[in-house]
């Protein structure tokens, strides 16, 4: 029979019967409305995976802007490195430069920083923030964030705010053992973790000493904190006469003293310093400059990573200084270029 003899169905079969032919028909429909079902499925598995890794870049972009990753940085590294001789290959919205366009060019940038607290004066300090509107970083000791509640710190979070690793003791991390040093870090971290579940972004050592500490660079490797010191131009000293005890001396050595990029140590320990900000904020604002922290700071002036020694030194930065920090070897993680007394590390890779 025509039905069992497998020929090709036919528009016309004059031998076949009726009920062949649709039942043929029919199958052909199915047959259709299976590869039609399967087109359908392959396109949204195509769609869904293009959304996916779009998804995957931004994050990728996310996480090189916030430096959770050494990975991140480090391609940073090479792809800023190639943009002054290579046109770029990546798509604008993929370069480092892009990552930071909630920056104009031209914008003048700056951090305040506030050391050893919380102390007395932490929220006087916070209140002037919100006053003003800005945010600032807080590197703070292990050992006062245990005693301290909670809501300081959400408060610090809620306004903007940074919070950095400024050890357990406010140790030196320069006359300390590797265990003792690494310990004092992780001790602050942990105690941060315990207050409000998160640790510091970024570490500054005590007294800005111990950058050469292997344990300072093991811990921020292992952590993924970056490795900062400050601004020696722009920092009033407002620990000692003449800024302490005079907040109209602290605001205005600043004001005067500041430049794009800098990095400003100030002590949430001293009354003065807090009474300062309000007229040392206003100046600031005056001069045109944008409020970040520090991990949006470095991140803003990543174009000058990846220096050598040689790099860095034709940028000015002090040779004991990469001696101490780098003793003999390339300054591999030096995120931001010395100048005007700016001195930052990112962690080594
Ligand atoms: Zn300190």
């Amino acid at each position: 029979m025509s039905y069992m003899s497998g020929r090709p169905v036919r528009p016309s079969g004059s031998g076949n019967p009726k009920r062949t032919m649709t039942a043929q028909l029919r199958a052909l429909g199915n047959t259709v409305a299976v590869l039609a079902t399967i087109a359908m499925v392959l396109l949204v598995a195509f769609v869904w995976m293009v959304t996916a890794i779009n998804k995957q870049k931004k994050s990728n972009k996310a996480a090189d802007t916030s430096a959770t990753t050494s990975s991140s940085v480090v391609q940073a590294d090479s792809s800023s490195e190639t943009s002054d001789t290579l046109p770029p290959e990546t798509t604008p919205e993929s370069t480092p430069e892009a990552a930071h366009a909630s920056f104009p060019e031209g914008t003048k940038l700056i951090a305040l920083t506030f050391d050893d607290g919380p102390d007395k004066y932490t929220s006087q300090v916070l209140d002037a923030l919100e006053r003003n509107g800005v945010k600032a970083t807080f590197y703070v000791i292990g050992s006062n964030v245990a005693g301290t509640d909670a809501a300081v710190f959400q408060r610090m979070l809620d306004l903007g705010c940074e919070i950095g690793n400024h050890t357990w003791s406010h140790v030196s991390l320069r006359d300390s053992e590797y265990d003792v040093a690494y310990n004092e870090l992780k001790k602050c971290d942990d105690a941060l973790m315990e207050k409000i579940g998160q640790k510091a972004t970024t570490i500054r050592p005590p007294t800005g000493q111990g950058l050469a500490q292997d344990a300072l660079f093991q811990y921020s490797k292992d952590n993924h904190e970056y490795v900062v010191n400050w601004d020696d131009v722009s920092c009033p000293a407002d620990w000692q006469k003449p800024a302490l005890g005079d907040p109209d001396y602290t605001a205005q050595f600043v004001i005067d003293n500041a430049s794009d990029g800098t990095m400003v140590l100030l002590h949430d320990s001293h009354q003065s310093t807090a009474d300062s900000l309000d007229k040392m904020i206003a100046g600031l604002k005056e001069k045109g400059y944008t409020f970040v922290t520090v991990t949006e700071l470095l991140e803003a002036r990543s174009a000058s990573m990846g220096l050598t020694v040689d790099k860095a030194l034709s940028l000015g930065w002090k040779q004991e200084l990469l001696e101490e920090a780098y003793p003999g070897g390339p300054v591999y993680g030096v995120r931001y270029a010395y100048s005007a007394g700016k001195m930052m590390f990112e962690k080594r890779s």
